[in-house]
């Protein structure tokens, strides 16, 4: 089943086509790359589906849903999830109390009154919910660790556990190797892959690192100067002479 339809959407920002009739689908469960040279118009198209950009031609569904006028909150509760590109996580608090503070504000649970009163301690099953995420994450012994102590892949994971704590249906995910180094982005592969294992999550890739766009989607969208130039498996898309030419060109160079 189709979970996001984009269809012929166009973006333009002054006398610039960021995007011309892109059509893009994602199936539940399936996972989708996103990939093009630098100003291809991936962020633009990420930021429609986020609902900060309004398209100026075209349609987004998810679920069969139109997503016009939708705003960014809502969108996340019909089930759409995303990380940042730059990690954004607060000193002084560990990897679980990240997760507790998305496991509550989740719940719609979070009041300051109950904070004041001392009555926000976490719940057993709030602190399940924490460390069932953890460990799918596979940073369960670092719960306890400020996250300052924590690498930028392991803070990376610790964000995605944010995202994650929300069960979203279709995660949106920013470039999420940017910082990283083989080993981190190796273990961002494995993590995205049981991500998809155990909970089925669907997932669209915005990604430079081709070696972790291979290992981590089905399929693979190419944009350039805002135009879908390729679509199809990744060994079949990358073997295409727009696609060499356009992105593995300008990534080379
Ligand atoms: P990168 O890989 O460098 O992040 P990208 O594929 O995400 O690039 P976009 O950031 O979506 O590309 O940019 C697509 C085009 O739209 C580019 O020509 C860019 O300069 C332009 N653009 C993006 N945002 C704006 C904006 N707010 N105002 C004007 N032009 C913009």
């Amino acid at each position: 089943m189709t979970m996001l339809e984009v269809r012929t959407v166009a973006v333009r920002f002054g006398g610039i086509n960021a995007l011309s009739d892109v059509s893009l689908d994602v199936a539940a469960g399936e996972s989708v790359g996103l990939v093009g040279p630098n100003g291809a118009g991936k962020t633009t198209l990420f930021n429609c589906l986020l609902g900060s950009i309004k398209p100026s031609r075209g349609k987004i569904t998810f679920e069969g849903r139109d997503l016009a006028g939708v705003p960014t909150f809502r969108r996340a509760r019909l089930g759409l999830g995303r990380t940042f590109q730059r990690v954004e996580l607060f000193a002084g608090m560990s990897a679980r109390e990240h997760l507790l503070v998305a496991e509550r504000s989740r719940r719609g649970d979070g009041s300051l009154l109950k904070d004041m009163l001392n009555r926000g301690k976490p719940r057993p099953d709030e602190i399940a919910v924490a460390d069932e995420t953890l460990a799918l994450l596979g940073i369960g012994e670092y719960a306890e660790q400020p996250v300052e102590s924590l690498t930028l892949g392991q803070s990376r994971l610790v964000e995605l556990g944010r995202a994650l704590v929300y069960m979203p249906k279709l995660l949106l995910l920013d470039e999420p190797s940017s910082g990283l180094d083989v080993v981190e982005t190796l273990a961002l592969a494995k993590v995205l892959a049981s991500v998809r294992s155990e909970r089925g999550t669907a997932i669209l890739l915005v990604e430079h690192d081709l070696d972790l766009v291979r290992r981590a989607v089905d399929r693979l969208h190419v944009l350039d100067f805002g135009r879908t130039i390729a679509a199809g498996t990744c060994d079949a898309v990358l073997r295409e002479q727009a696609v060499i030419t356009a992105y593995l060109g300008v990534a080379a160079s």
